[in-house]
Protein backbone atom coordinates (compact mmCIF):
# COMPACT_ATOMS: atom_id res chain seq x y z
CA UNK A 1 0.00 0.00 0.00
CA UNK A 2 1.52 3.30 -0.81
CA UNK A 3 2.33 5.84 1.93
CA UNK A 4 0.01 8.36 1.15
CA UNK A 5 -0.85 9.21 4.56
CA UNK A 6 2.37 11.84 5.39
CA UNK A 7 1.30 15.14 3.65
CA UNK A 8 4.30 17.38 5.10
CA UNK A 9 7.78 16.64 6.10
CA UNK A 10 9.78 19.46 7.95
CA UNK A 11 13.07 17.05 8.06
CA UNK A 12 13.56 13.67 6.14
CA UNK A 13 12.72 11.11 7.32
CA UNK A 14 14.42 7.62 6.31
CA UNK A 15 11.95 4.83 7.50
CA UNK A 16 8.36 4.88 6.86
CA UNK A 17 5.52 2.78 7.95
CA UNK A 18 2.18 2.09 7.75
CA UNK A 19 1.78 0.10 11.21
CA UNK A 20 4.40 0.09 14.16
CA UNK A 21 4.12 -2.28 17.20
CA UNK A 22 6.27 -1.47 20.10
CA UNK A 23 7.03 -4.98 21.72
CA UNK A 24 7.72 -8.55 20.62
CA UNK A 25 6.01 -10.73 23.43
CA UNK A 26 3.16 -12.81 21.79
CA UNK A 27 0.38 -9.99 21.71
CA UNK A 28 2.80 -8.17 19.60
CA UNK A 29 4.48 -11.37 17.56
CA UNK A 30 0.72 -12.78 16.72
CA UNK A 31 -0.23 -9.18 15.70
CA UNK A 32 2.59 -9.05 13.21
CA UNK A 33 2.11 -12.36 12.33
CA UNK A 34 -1.77 -11.95 11.10
CA UNK A 35 -0.60 -8.15 9.44
CA UNK A 36 2.06 -9.75 7.62
CA UNK A 37 -0.25 -12.07 5.47
CA UNK A 38 -1.82 -8.09 3.67
CA UNK A 39 -0.17 -5.68 1.82
CA UNK A 40 0.94 -3.36 4.66
CA UNK A 41 4.17 -1.82 5.92
CA UNK A 42 4.81 -3.30 9.37
CA UNK A 43 7.70 -2.65 11.64
CA UNK A 44 7.78 -4.69 15.27
CA UNK A 45 9.95 -2.70 17.63
CA UNK A 46 11.74 -4.80 20.57
CA UNK A 47 14.08 -3.21 23.31
CA UNK A 48 15.73 -6.71 23.48
CA UNK A 49 18.14 -8.53 21.63
CA UNK A 50 15.56 -11.23 20.99
CA UNK A 51 11.77 -11.78 21.02
CA UNK A 52 9.72 -12.95 23.70
CA UNK A 53 11.82 -12.03 26.32
CA UNK A 54 9.23 -10.25 28.79
CA UNK A 55 6.33 -11.87 30.12
CA UNK A 56 5.66 -14.17 27.42
CA UNK A 57 9.43 -15.90 28.55
CA UNK A 58 8.19 -16.66 31.69
CA UNK A 59 5.03 -18.10 32.43
CA UNK A 60 2.64 -21.18 33.39
CA UNK A 61 2.80 -21.83 29.34
CA UNK A 62 -0.72 -22.82 30.05
CA UNK A 63 -3.86 -21.93 27.69
CA UNK A 64 -6.52 -22.20 30.01
CA UNK A 65 -9.80 -23.37 28.82
CA UNK A 66 -11.76 -19.73 29.55
CA UNK A 67 -13.57 -21.69 33.03
CA UNK A 68 -12.35 -18.92 35.24
CA UNK A 69 -12.54 -15.45 34.52
CA UNK A 70 -14.94 -13.12 35.70
CA UNK A 71 -17.99 -12.98 33.66
CA UNK A 72 -18.32 -9.95 31.03
CA UNK A 73 -14.74 -9.28 31.01
CA UNK A 74 -12.10 -9.03 27.92
CA UNK A 75 -10.32 -11.46 29.52
CA UNK A 76 -13.36 -14.08 29.87
CA UNK A 77 -14.14 -13.13 26.27
CA UNK A 78 -10.12 -13.36 24.71
CA UNK A 79 -9.69 -16.43 26.32
CA UNK A 80 -12.67 -17.90 25.44
CA UNK A 81 -12.13 -17.54 21.95
CA UNK A 82 -8.12 -18.27 22.23
CA UNK A 83 -8.63 -21.36 23.35
CA UNK A 84 -10.01 -22.68 20.80
CA UNK A 85 -7.71 -20.51 18.07
CA UNK A 86 -4.66 -21.91 19.60
CA UNK A 87 -4.67 -25.73 18.08
CA UNK A 88 -4.99 -24.41 14.61
CA UNK A 89 -2.62 -21.43 15.37
CA UNK A 90 -0.20 -23.87 16.40
CA UNK A 91 -0.54 -26.50 13.25
CA UNK A 92 -0.29 -23.27 11.31
CA UNK A 93 3.17 -22.01 12.94
CA UNK A 94 4.12 -25.67 13.03
CA UNK A 95 5.01 -25.73 16.78
CA UNK A 96 3.76 -27.58 19.25
CA UNK A 97 0.09 -28.01 21.07
CA UNK A 98 -0.60 -30.73 23.57
CA UNK A 99 -4.20 -30.91 24.77
CA UNK A 100 -3.30 -32.26 28.01
CA UNK A 101 -6.17 -31.39 30.23
CA UNK A 102 -6.48 -29.80 33.71
CA UNK A 103 -8.08 -30.81 36.58
CA UNK A 104 -9.40 -28.29 39.46
CA UNK A 105 -8.76 -30.35 42.91
CA UNK A 106 -11.05 -29.24 45.80
CA UNK A 107 -10.59 -30.72 49.69
CA UNK A 108 -13.54 -30.05 51.80
CA UNK A 109 -17.03 -27.92 51.72
CA UNK A 110 -15.70 -24.59 51.37
CA UNK A 111 -13.15 -25.68 48.29
CA UNK A 112 -16.44 -27.66 46.75
CA UNK A 113 -18.14 -24.47 46.60
CA UNK A 114 -15.67 -22.50 45.00
CA UNK A 115 -15.40 -25.72 42.53
CA UNK A 116 -19.56 -25.87 42.17
CA UNK A 117 -18.89 -21.96 41.25
CA UNK A 118 -16.23 -23.00 38.31
CA UNK A 119 -18.60 -25.44 37.14
CA UNK A 120 -21.70 -23.47 36.88
CA UNK A 121 -19.14 -20.84 34.71
CA UNK A 122 -18.52 -23.93 32.92
CA UNK A 123 -22.03 -24.62 32.01
CA UNK A 124 -22.48 -20.73 30.72
CA UNK A 125 -19.33 -20.36 28.68
CA UNK A 126 -20.02 -23.43 27.31
CA UNK A 127 -16.59 -24.92 28.15
CA UNK A 128 -16.24 -28.91 28.13
CA UNK A 129 -15.59 -29.90 31.59
CA UNK A 130 -16.85 -33.45 33.62
CA UNK A 131 -16.82 -33.61 38.04
CA UNK A 132 -15.58 -36.76 39.80
CA UNK A 133 -15.06 -37.90 43.07
CA UNK A 134 -11.78 -37.60 44.69
CA UNK A 135 -10.82 -41.34 44.26
CA UNK A 136 -11.97 -41.27 40.93
CA UNK A 137 -9.52 -38.91 39.82
CA UNK A 138 -6.44 -40.61 42.14
CA UNK A 139 -7.02 -43.57 39.27
CA UNK A 140 -5.55 -40.97 36.70
CA UNK A 141 -3.19 -39.12 38.85
CA UNK A 142 -1.71 -41.25 41.75
CA UNK A 143 -0.79 -38.24 43.17
CA UNK A 144 -3.35 -36.35 44.10
CA UNK A 145 -3.15 -35.17 47.49
CA UNK A 146 -5.43 -37.00 49.99
CA UNK A 147 -7.42 -34.32 51.02
CA UNK A 148 -8.93 -33.97 47.71
CA UNK A 149 -12.49 -34.65 47.70
CA UNK A 150 -14.04 -33.51 44.50
CA UNK A 151 -12.31 -32.47 40.95
CA UNK A 152 -13.15 -30.59 37.66
CA UNK A 153 -11.87 -32.01 34.39
CA UNK A 154 -11.12 -29.01 32.06
CA UNK A 155 -10.33 -31.34 28.72
CA UNK A 156 -9.86 -28.33 26.59
CA UNK A 157 -7.04 -27.13 28.69
CA UNK A 158 -3.55 -26.94 26.47
CA UNK A 159 0.03 -26.30 26.63
CA UNK A 160 2.56 -24.58 24.18
CA UNK A 161 5.95 -23.24 24.49
CA UNK A 162 5.23 -19.62 24.60
CA UNK A 163 8.43 -18.57 23.09
CA UNK A 164 8.49 -21.10 20.54
CA UNK A 165 5.24 -19.32 19.08
CA UNK A 166 7.04 -16.19 18.83
CA UNK A 167 10.46 -17.69 17.23
CA UNK A 168 7.44 -18.92 14.70
CA UNK A 169 5.31 -16.11 14.07
CA UNK A 170 8.29 -13.73 13.95
CA UNK A 171 10.08 -15.97 11.66
CA UNK A 172 6.88 -16.13 9.18
CA UNK A 173 6.15 -12.23 9.32
CA UNK A 174 9.61 -11.66 8.36
CA UNK A 175 9.59 -14.02 5.90
CA UNK A 176 6.74 -12.20 4.48
CA UNK A 177 7.83 -8.51 4.65
CA UNK A 178 7.52 -7.47 8.19
CA UNK A 179 10.61 -5.36 9.59
CA UNK A 180 11.76 -6.02 13.26
CA UNK A 181 14.12 -3.78 14.67
CA UNK A 182 15.59 -5.71 18.12
CA UNK A 183 17.73 -3.78 20.77
CA UNK A 184 15.55 -0.70 19.79
CA UNK A 185 14.39 1.04 22.75
CA UNK A 186 11.61 3.80 21.83
CA UNK A 187 11.99 6.55 24.20
CA UNK A 188 10.30 9.05 22.60
CA UNK A 189 6.94 9.49 20.30
CA UNK A 190 6.02 12.73 18.50
CA UNK A 191 1.98 12.66 17.08
CA UNK A 192 2.03 14.82 13.97
CA UNK A 193 -0.90 15.78 12.29
CA UNK A 194 -1.14 12.16 10.63
CA UNK A 195 1.47 10.41 11.80
CA UNK A 196 4.04 9.26 14.39
CA UNK A 197 7.68 10.27 14.65
CA UNK A 198 9.53 7.66 16.95
CA UNK A 199 12.71 8.40 18.45
CA UNK A 200 13.13 10.90 15.64
CA UNK A 201 13.45 8.42 13.00
CA UNK A 202 10.52 6.13 11.90
CA UNK A 203 7.21 7.29 11.20
CA UNK A 204 4.03 5.41 10.98
CA UNK A 205 0.51 5.84 10.30
CA UNK A 206 -0.51 3.47 13.12
CA UNK A 207 1.26 2.93 16.67
CA UNK A 208 -0.10 -0.58 18.61
CA UNK A 209 1.39 -0.25 22.22
CA UNK A 210 2.29 -4.13 23.19
CA UNK A 211 4.95 -3.19 25.79
CA UNK A 212 4.17 -5.25 28.43
CA UNK A 213 5.19 -3.84 31.93
CA UNK A 214 6.01 -0.96 29.90
CA UNK A 215 2.77 0.01 28.47
CA UNK A 216 1.95 3.29 30.61
CA UNK A 217 6.02 4.76 30.01
CA UNK A 218 5.05 4.64 26.26
CA UNK A 219 1.71 6.21 26.88
CA UNK A 220 2.89 8.89 28.71
CA UNK A 221 5.79 9.59 25.83
CA UNK A 222 1.80 11.03 24.29
CA UNK A 223 -0.53 11.44 26.96
CA UNK A 224 -0.89 11.18 30.52
CA UNK A 225 -1.62 7.22 30.93
CA UNK A 226 -5.02 6.47 31.62
CA UNK A 227 -3.79 3.52 33.66
CA UNK A 228 -0.47 1.90 35.42
CA UNK A 229 1.47 -0.90 35.35
CA UNK A 230 2.53 -3.03 38.54
CA UNK A 231 4.14 -5.72 38.30
CA UNK A 232 3.45 -9.15 39.79
CA UNK A 233 5.65 -11.80 40.14
CA UNK A 234 5.69 -15.20 40.05
CA UNK A 235 8.06 -17.78 40.65
CA UNK A 236 8.45 -21.39 39.76
CA UNK A 237 10.42 -24.63 40.82
CA UNK A 238 11.60 -26.68 37.65
CA UNK A 239 11.31 -30.58 37.76
CA UNK A 240 13.51 -32.56 35.54
CA UNK A 241 12.16 -34.67 32.52
CA UNK A 242 9.18 -36.96 34.68
CA UNK A 243 7.29 -38.00 31.71
CA UNK A 244 4.13 -38.48 33.25
CA UNK A 245 5.41 -40.41 36.27
CA UNK A 246 4.51 -37.21 38.75
CA UNK A 247 1.36 -35.79 36.94
CA UNK A 248 -0.45 -36.12 33.62
CA UNK A 249 -2.59 -33.37 33.79
CA UNK A 250 -2.27 -29.89 35.16
CA UNK A 251 -3.22 -29.49 38.43
CA UNK A 252 -5.08 -26.64 39.76
CA UNK A 253 -6.16 -25.64 43.20
CA UNK A 254 -9.85 -23.84 43.57
CA UNK A 255 -9.08 -20.33 42.73
CA UNK A 256 -8.47 -17.98 45.78
CA UNK A 257 -8.47 -13.48 45.69
CA UNK A 258 -4.87 -13.90 44.81
CA UNK A 259 -5.85 -16.14 41.48
CA UNK A 260 -5.51 -19.29 40.14
CA UNK A 261 -3.45 -20.21 42.62
CA UNK A 262 -0.07 -22.79 42.37
CA UNK A 263 -0.08 -25.12 40.43
CA UNK A 264 1.31 -28.59 39.38
CA UNK A 265 1.90 -27.96 34.95
CA UNK A 266 3.93 -30.76 32.95
CA UNK A 267 5.42 -28.51 29.82
CA UNK A 268 5.79 -29.96 26.26
CA UNK A 269 8.94 -30.89 26.77
CA UNK A 270 8.72 -33.41 29.68
CA UNK A 271 9.56 -31.32 32.59
CA UNK A 272 7.18 -30.14 35.31
CA UNK A 273 6.61 -26.50 36.26
CA UNK A 274 5.60 -26.12 40.08
CA UNK A 275 3.76 -22.54 40.40
CA UNK A 276 3.63 -19.66 40.64
CA UNK A 277 2.92 -17.46 43.53
CA UNK A 278 1.51 -14.07 42.86
CA UNK A 279 3.45 -11.31 44.83
CA UNK A 280 4.16 -7.78 44.35
CA UNK A 281 6.69 -6.14 43.05
CA UNK A 282 7.74 -2.40 42.73
CA UNK A 283 10.48 -3.56 40.07
CA UNK A 284 9.08 -4.15 36.88
CA UNK A 285 12.19 -6.05 35.83
CA UNK A 286 13.16 -7.72 38.96
CA UNK A 287 12.58 -11.51 37.68
CA UNK A 288 15.14 -12.95 40.65
CA UNK A 289 13.77 -15.46 42.63
CA UNK A 290 13.81 -16.68 46.24
CA UNK A 291 10.98 -15.18 48.82
CA UNK A 292 8.01 -16.66 47.13
CA UNK A 293 9.62 -20.86 46.97
CA UNK A 294 8.76 -21.37 50.00
CA UNK A 295 4.99 -20.32 49.71
CA UNK A 296 4.92 -22.04 46.69
CA UNK A 297 5.99 -25.43 48.52
CA UNK A 298 3.65 -25.36 50.83
CA UNK A 299 0.64 -24.65 49.06
CA UNK A 300 1.59 -27.37 46.30
CA UNK A 301 1.14 -29.70 48.97
CA UNK A 302 -2.58 -28.89 49.74
CA UNK A 303 -3.25 -30.69 46.05
CA UNK A 304 -0.50 -32.68 45.56
CA UNK A 305 2.08 -35.46 47.28
CA UNK A 306 5.12 -37.33 46.52
CA UNK A 307 6.59 -34.43 45.57
CA UNK A 308 9.60 -35.08 43.84
CA UNK A 309 12.00 -32.23 44.60
CA UNK A 310 14.88 -34.43 44.33
CA UNK A 311 14.50 -33.74 40.48
CA UNK A 312 14.41 -30.15 40.68
CA UNK A 313 17.14 -28.69 38.28
CA UNK A 314 16.11 -24.45 37.95
CA UNK A 315 13.85 -21.96 39.00
CA UNK A 316 12.67 -19.05 38.00
CA UNK A 317 10.23 -15.89 37.82
CA UNK A 318 8.05 -14.12 35.46
CA UNK A 319 6.19 -10.42 36.00
CA UNK A 320 2.91 -10.07 35.19
CA UNK A 321 2.24 -6.87 33.31
CA UNK A 322 -1.01 -5.83 36.18
CA UNK A 323 -2.92 -3.13 35.69
CA UNK A 324 -4.83 -0.89 38.09
CA UNK A 325 -7.92 -1.11 35.68
CA UNK A 326 -8.94 -4.77 36.67
CA UNK A 327 -9.38 -6.21 33.33
CA UNK A 328 -7.44 -5.97 29.65
CA UNK A 329 -7.38 -2.52 28.40
CA UNK A 330 -7.28 -3.19 24.38
CA UNK A 331 -8.73 -0.22 22.23
CA UNK A 332 -7.89 3.20 20.44
CA UNK A 333 -6.80 5.89 22.59
CA UNK A 334 -9.34 7.88 23.72
CA UNK A 335 -7.38 11.28 23.09
CA UNK A 336 -5.06 10.49 20.23
CA UNK A 337 -6.28 8.46 16.75
CA UNK A 338 -4.25 5.98 15.33
CA UNK A 339 -2.56 4.98 18.72
CA UNK A 340 -3.92 1.43 19.97
CA UNK A 341 -3.72 0.14 23.60
CA UNK A 342 -3.18 -3.28 24.37
CA UNK A 343 -2.28 -2.92 27.98
CA UNK A 344 -2.77 -5.26 31.02
CA UNK A 345 -2.30 -8.21 29.53
CA UNK A 346 -1.64 -10.12 32.72
CA UNK A 347 -3.32 -13.89 32.74
CA UNK A 348 -4.79 -15.29 30.90
CA UNK A 349 -2.73 -13.38 28.14
CA UNK A 350 -0.87 -15.91 26.62
CA UNK A 351 -4.37 -18.12 26.51
CA UNK A 352 -6.02 -14.59 24.98
CA UNK A 353 -3.66 -13.66 22.75
CA UNK A 354 -4.37 -14.97 19.04
CA UNK A 355 -7.85 -13.91 19.73
CA UNK A 356 -6.64 -10.12 20.77
CA UNK A 357 -4.46 -10.32 18.05
CA UNK A 358 -7.42 -11.20 15.75
CA UNK A 359 -9.65 -8.54 17.27
CA UNK A 360 -6.83 -5.95 17.04
CA UNK A 361 -6.39 -6.38 13.34
CA UNK A 362 -9.51 -7.00 11.94
CA UNK A 363 -11.75 -4.56 14.19
CA UNK A 364 -9.10 -1.21 15.38
CA UNK A 365 -6.59 -1.84 12.59
CA UNK A 366 -7.94 -2.82 9.16
CA UNK A 367 -11.10 -0.25 8.84
CA UNK A 368 -8.15 2.62 8.76
CA UNK A 369 -6.41 0.95 5.84
CA UNK A 370 -9.29 1.18 2.79
CA UNK A 371 -8.37 -0.42 -0.15
CA UNK A 372 -5.54 -3.29 2.05
CA UNK A 373 -4.94 -6.56 -0.07
CA UNK A 374 -4.41 -9.91 1.21
CA UNK A 375 -0.89 -10.75 -0.34
CA UNK A 376 -1.34 -13.76 -2.98
CA UNK A 377 1.25 -15.68 -2.09
CA UNK A 378 2.62 -16.22 1.68
CA UNK A 379 5.46 -17.94 2.94
CA UNK A 380 5.50 -20.80 5.67
CA UNK A 381 8.32 -20.95 7.67
CA UNK A 382 10.42 -24.69 7.94
CA UNK A 383 10.12 -25.59 11.90
CA UNK A 384 13.67 -26.31 13.82
CA UNK A 385 14.96 -29.64 13.52
CA UNK A 386 13.75 -31.42 15.96
CA UNK A 387 16.16 -34.94 16.29
CA UNK A 388 13.93 -36.08 19.60
CA UNK A 389 11.24 -36.84 16.79
CA UNK A 390 12.64 -38.50 14.34
CA UNK A 391 13.20 -42.15 13.85
CA UNK A 392 17.08 -43.48 13.89
CA UNK A 393 16.63 -43.69 9.93
CA UNK A 394 16.12 -40.68 9.73
CA UNK A 395 18.88 -39.14 12.18
CA UNK A 396 21.30 -41.11 9.83
CA UNK A 397 20.45 -39.64 6.84
CA UNK A 398 20.48 -36.16 8.12
CA UNK A 399 23.91 -36.82 9.51
CA UNK A 400 25.45 -38.40 6.63
CA UNK A 401 24.25 -35.14 4.69
CA UNK A 402 25.94 -32.89 7.46
CA UNK A 403 28.22 -34.57 9.93
CA UNK A 404 27.11 -31.63 12.62
CA UNK A 405 23.90 -33.46 13.29
CA UNK A 406 25.87 -35.92 14.62
CA UNK A 407 28.14 -33.88 16.84
CA UNK A 408 26.13 -34.00 20.57
CA UNK A 409 26.83 -30.58 22.30
CA UNK A 410 24.04 -30.53 24.86
CA UNK A 411 24.33 -33.95 26.54
CA UNK A 412 21.42 -33.51 28.84
CA UNK A 413 19.09 -32.99 26.10
CA UNK A 414 21.05 -34.31 23.10
CA UNK A 415 20.99 -31.45 20.80
CA UNK A 416 23.56 -31.23 18.40
CA UNK A 417 25.78 -28.49 16.44
CA UNK A 418 23.56 -28.82 13.72
CA UNK A 419 20.48 -28.00 15.17
CA UNK A 420 22.75 -25.14 17.31
CA UNK A 421 23.62 -23.72 13.73
CA UNK A 422 19.59 -24.11 12.36
CA UNK A 423 18.60 -22.14 15.20
CA UNK A 424 21.23 -19.29 14.47
CA UNK A 425 21.07 -18.77 10.81
CA UNK A 426 17.28 -18.14 10.74
CA UNK A 427 15.80 -14.65 10.03
CA UNK A 428 14.87 -14.20 13.73
CA UNK A 429 17.79 -16.20 14.76
CA UNK A 430 19.28 -16.51 18.18
CA UNK A 431 22.09 -13.91 18.73
CA UNK A 432 22.72 -15.05 22.58
CA UNK A 433 23.33 -17.96 24.89
CA UNK A 434 19.67 -18.02 26.17
CA UNK A 435 18.72 -17.62 22.38
CA UNK A 436 20.17 -20.40 21.43
CA UNK A 437 18.97 -21.78 24.51
CA UNK A 438 14.88 -21.10 24.07
CA UNK A 439 14.86 -22.09 21.13
CA UNK A 440 16.61 -25.84 21.00
CA UNK A 441 17.11 -26.07 24.65
CA UNK A 442 21.13 -27.05 25.50
CA UNK A 443 21.40 -25.66 28.67
CA UNK A 444 17.85 -26.44 29.67
CA UNK A 445 18.29 -30.28 31.12
CA UNK A 446 20.03 -31.38 34.19
CA UNK A 447 23.48 -29.69 34.35
CA UNK A 448 21.90 -26.14 33.17
CA UNK A 449 24.35 -25.59 30.60
CA UNK A 450 27.51 -26.33 33.17
CA UNK A 451 28.82 -28.82 30.17
CA UNK A 452 27.49 -27.36 26.64
CA UNK A 453 27.27 -23.84 27.69
CA UNK A 454 31.30 -22.77 26.18
CA UNK A 455 30.55 -24.62 23.52
CA UNK A 456 27.70 -22.59 22.42
CA UNK A 457 29.41 -19.35 22.95
CA UNK A 458 32.12 -20.97 20.73
CA UNK A 459 29.50 -21.56 18.40
CA UNK A 460 27.47 -18.24 18.36
CA UNK A 461 30.47 -16.58 17.73
CA UNK A 462 31.63 -18.79 14.64
CA UNK A 463 28.14 -18.29 12.78
CA UNK A 464 27.62 -14.68 13.76
CA UNK A 465 31.26 -13.99 12.63
CA UNK A 466 31.70 -11.83 16.21
CA UNK A 467 34.68 -12.29 18.75
CA UNK A 468 33.90 -14.63 21.58
CA UNK A 469 34.01 -11.91 24.13
CA UNK A 470 31.20 -10.30 22.16
CA UNK A 471 28.78 -12.99 22.96
CA UNK A 472 25.82 -12.55 25.60
CA UNK A 473 24.34 -14.78 28.27
CA UNK A 474 21.22 -13.21 27.47
CA UNK A 475 20.91 -9.16 27.19
CA UNK A 476 22.98 -7.08 25.66
CA UNK A 477 25.60 -6.48 28.12
CA UNK A 478 25.37 -9.72 30.16
CA UNK A 479 29.18 -10.80 27.70
CA UNK A 480 29.86 -14.23 29.38
CA UNK A 481 34.27 -13.44 29.00
CA UNK A 482 35.72 -10.22 29.86
CA UNK A 483 38.95 -11.39 27.44
CA UNK A 484 40.35 -14.03 25.55
CA UNK A 485 41.29 -16.69 27.74
CA UNK A 486 44.60 -17.97 27.64
CA UNK A 487 43.78 -21.50 26.78
CA UNK A 488 41.06 -22.34 23.99
CA UNK A 489 37.96 -22.98 25.45
C1 LIG B 1 4.16 -15.88 36.26
C2 LIG B 1 3.24 -15.78 35.08
C3 LIG B 1 2.44 -16.86 34.71
C4 LIG B 1 1.56 -16.75 33.64
N1 LIG B 1 0.91 -17.86 33.20
C5 LIG B 1 0.08 -17.77 32.13
C6 LIG B 1 -0.57 -18.93 31.61
O1 LIG B 1 -0.30 -20.07 32.00
N2 LIG B 1 -1.48 -18.76 30.64
C7 LIG B 1 -1.78 -17.53 30.14
O2 LIG B 1 -2.67 -17.44 29.31
N3 LIG B 1 -1.11 -16.43 30.53
C8 LIG B 1 -0.17 -16.53 31.50
N4 LIG B 1 0.53 -15.43 31.91
C9 LIG B 1 0.33 -14.16 31.22
C10 LIG B 1 1.12 -14.07 29.92
O3 LIG B 1 2.44 -14.52 30.09
C11 LIG B 1 1.11 -12.61 29.48
O4 LIG B 1 -0.21 -12.17 29.45
C12 LIG B 1 1.69 -12.41 28.09
O5 LIG B 1 2.93 -13.06 27.95
C13 LIG B 1 1.84 -10.92 27.80
O6 LIG B 1 2.38 -10.78 26.51
P1 LIG B 1 2.69 -9.36 25.90
O7 LIG B 1 3.21 -9.60 24.54
O8 LIG B 1 1.51 -8.47 26.04
O9 LIG B 1 3.82 -8.74 26.86
P2 LIG B 1 5.43 -9.14 27.04
O10 LIG B 1 5.59 -10.56 26.74
O11 LIG B 1 5.79 -8.64 28.34
O12 LIG B 1 6.08 -8.32 25.86
C14 LIG B 1 6.28 -6.93 25.93
C15 LIG B 1 7.53 -6.60 25.12
O13 LIG B 1 7.66 -5.19 24.99
C16 LIG B 1 9.04 -4.86 25.03
N5 LIG B 1 9.19 -3.45 25.37
C17 LIG B 1 8.81 -2.83 26.54
N6 LIG B 1 9.13 -1.52 26.49
C18 LIG B 1 9.69 -1.27 25.28
C19 LIG B 1 10.22 -0.11 24.66
N7 LIG B 1 10.26 1.07 25.28
N8 LIG B 1 10.73 -0.21 23.41
C20 LIG B 1 10.71 -1.42 22.76
N9 LIG B 1 10.23 -2.57 23.32
C21 LIG B 1 9.72 -2.50 24.56
C22 LIG B 1 9.56 -5.80 26.12
O14 LIG B 1 10.96 -5.94 26.06
C23 LIG B 1 8.81 -7.08 25.82
O15 LIG B 1 9.52 -7.93 24.96
C24 LIG B 1 1.46 -15.53 32.94
C25 LIG B 1 2.30 -14.46 33.28
C26 LIG B 1 3.23 -14.61 34.30
C27 LIG B 1 4.20 -13.51 34.56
Amino acid sequence: MMMSFIKSFHFIIKLMFDITIIGAGITGSLIAHRLSKLDLKVLVLEKENDVAEGATGANSAMVHSGHDPKPGTLKCRYNLLGNRMYPELCKELQVSYVPIGAYVAAGGEEEEEKLDQLIAQCEERNVPYEVMDGDTARKTEPNLADRITKVLSLPTTGIVTPWEVVFAAMEEAMLNGVEVKLNYEVSSIEKKEDHFVINDEICTKVLINCAGAHCDDITNMLRESPYKVFARKGEYFVLDHLNGTFVNHVIYPTPSAKGKGVLAIPTVHGNVLLGPNSDDCEDVEDDSTGSGLDYIRSEISKTMKNIPYHKMIHTFAGLRPHIDLKDFYIQEDDLIENFIHVAGIESPGLSAAPAIAKDVVENIVLPKFEGYKVKETYNHRKPFINMDKMSDEEKSALIEKDPDFGRIICRCEKISMGQIKDVINRNCGARSIKGVKMRCRPGMGRCQGGFCEPEVLKILAKELHEEKTEVCLDRPGSNVLVAEAKEEL
